[in-house]
């Protein structure tokens, strides 16, 4: 799986949800499933049902999951970390005023995220480009 492509596509699916949170899933062969956010408040919070989540790992090999903040940094918020149940990547783009900009990717197992390095994103000081 190409993740700069996965991340950039994940960047362009968060300026289309924007003023609220997109979320979605992210496909072993590198594709996104965009899902519905059935969060009460879509521009602070995101939840993915647990009947669409059943539904895409039925027709697809599912390793990731990714969500937006809007207005807000590419991290993982406590929010986050207490909905967060599903093991495998886990990807975070920052919308600020509509546009994409950073955007994070971690590694989600046993409790803990990991930071993964996304490949031709990075500059030398740790900044996106
Ligand atoms: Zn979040």
């Amino acid at each position: 799986m190409l993740l700069t492509c996965v991340v950039d596509a994940v960047r362009m699916a968060a300026e289309d949800a924007a003023p609220f949170e997109a979320c979605g899933l992210i496909t072993a062969d590198g594709f996104l499933v965009k899902c519905v956010n059935v969060a009460k408040d879509r521009a602070r919070q995101f939840r993915i049902s647990p009947d669409e989540f059943k539904l895409a790992g039925r027709r697809r090999k599912i390793v990731g999951v990714y969500h937006s903040h809007v207005n807000g940094g590419a991290y993982v918020s406590v929010h986050d970390r207490d909905g967060m149940s599903f093991e495998g990547l886990y990807v975070v783009a920052s919308v600020m005023d509509g546009v994409g900009r950073e955007v994070k990717v971690w590694n989600f197992k046993d409790g803990k995220f990991t930071p993964v390095t996304v490949p031709g994103r990075q500059t030398a000081n740790g900044k996106q480009d």
